[in-house]
């Protein structure tokens, strides 16, 4: 239609100028409608005007989406994003759950070869997904800092054969596919039990660009707890990360996927006059996630994808299923723009996306 076609071309023309309104309009905002800003953060925004193409270590260059743009590289921004869940990495596995190193690296790879590009969960559910035009955002997330998943060799290096350093050599090997993981951790980060060595671990993974954060302080089944008992495992693990120099968490794994009653207390809440505020709540999970500007995205409770085969009850629900499901329905999947401040989507699937995005949204 020929209203619809010029519109579009405006609405092209206008994007930059909008974005960069709702930008600063969002650094406007007072604190407390934004999760987690401290005093220090929004002066620093608001002596600057934002400055869409900053380009951190890692990231790709930013783009500027168009609706011709989007459409040549079937950005669907609304589809779905793998987020998934490993826990022990074993050479020798005990429990249905645990991968092997090689395991991983051939997930990994896979990930890799068929365009998918990692990104942490703090990225994921606060929207700030960089991803280049036509790849997908993957979330890899490690639960209960386990010693498998980081040590520091004699030199300061990922020892040999742990989850971080797997993904550093698939990262190697495979040069788009950013290494950055999450890690969700408990009261000994990593089997650490001195707070020298849990944070010179710690810091080695947070100035990696690697997220960790809060997986509550011994790991019990919230379900069970009483409300101030929830709040209490929450805030002293955020003490913890604390003391061990590591930004305010942003997303938070629920031990067992089990969800607090009433599930609010989860997210957000306060003990000793500490708060948290978290971006993100993670279940335990059994499928993809919708994508975070999903009207239907419920960040209180976000999906997760067991990385495992397809035996029992991995039949279904876990990482090889799912994976190859989503490649089959290449339509289904979350396709990225390259351009983090737009939201790429076919037209038909407007109705779809959180109207606080609306002016955001490139339709096509
Ligand atoms: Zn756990």
């Amino acid at each position: 239609m020929r209203i619809s076609a010029s519109l579009t071309r405006i609405i092209g023309i206008a994007n930059v100028v909008v974005v960069t309104v709702a930008v600063v309009g969002l650094s406007l905002l007072p604190s407390e409608q934004r999760p987690h800003a401290r005093p220090k953060d929004v002066a620093k925004v608001q002596g600057s005007v934002a400055p869409p193409s900053q380009t951190p270590v890692g990231e790709p260059p930013g783009v500027v989406a168009t609706p011709e743009f989007a459409r040549q590289v079937h950005a669907n921004e609304a589809g779905l994003v793998p987020v998934l869940m490993y826990h022990r990495i074993l050479a020798k596995r005990l429990a249905s759950i645990d991968r092997t190193p090689d395991q991983l690296r051939k997930e990994l790879e896979k990930l890799a070869e068929q365009g998918y590009v990692p990104i942490t969960a703090r990225d994921f559910a606060t929207g700030d997904i960089k991803v280049p035009a036509g790849k997908f955002p993957v979330v890899l997330t490690f639960d209960d800092g386990h010693p498998s998943h980081f040590a520091l060799d004699a030199s300061g290096n990922p020892k040999a054969g742990t989850a971080v350093a797997v993904l550093q050599e698939v990262a190697r090997k495979y040069p788009g596919f950013r290494p950055v993981a999450t890690f969700w951790i408990n009261k000994e980060p990593f089997g650490l039990t001195d707070r020298e060595s849990q944070a010179a671990a710690v810091k080695w993974l947070v100035d990696h660009g690697y997220e960790v954060a809060n997986h509550t302080w011994n790991h019990p089944n919230l379900r069970v707890l009483r409300k101030k008992k929830v709040r209490e495992q929450i805030v002293r693990l955020e003490r913890l990360l604390k003391k061990l120099g590591v930004p305010q968490s942003r997303t938070m794994a629920l031990p067992f996927g089990s969800m607090p009653r009433p599930k609010k207390l989860a997210r957000t809440g306060s003990w000793d006059g500490t708060r948290y505020d978290f971006a993100g709540v993670f279940l335990a999970g059994a499928e993809p996630s919708l994508s975070p500007y999903a009207k239907k995205f419920d960040r209180g409770a976000i999906q997760r994808i067991q990385s495992n085969g397809k035996k029992g009850e991995c039949r279904k629900w876990c990482s090889q299923y799912w994976l190859e499901w989503l490649d089959k329905h290449p339509g289904e999947r979350y396709v990225s723009d390259g351009d983090p401040a737009r939201i790429s989507i076919p037209e038909k699937l407007r109705g779809k996306i959180d109207a606080k995005r609306g002016l955001q949204v490139i339709a096509y």
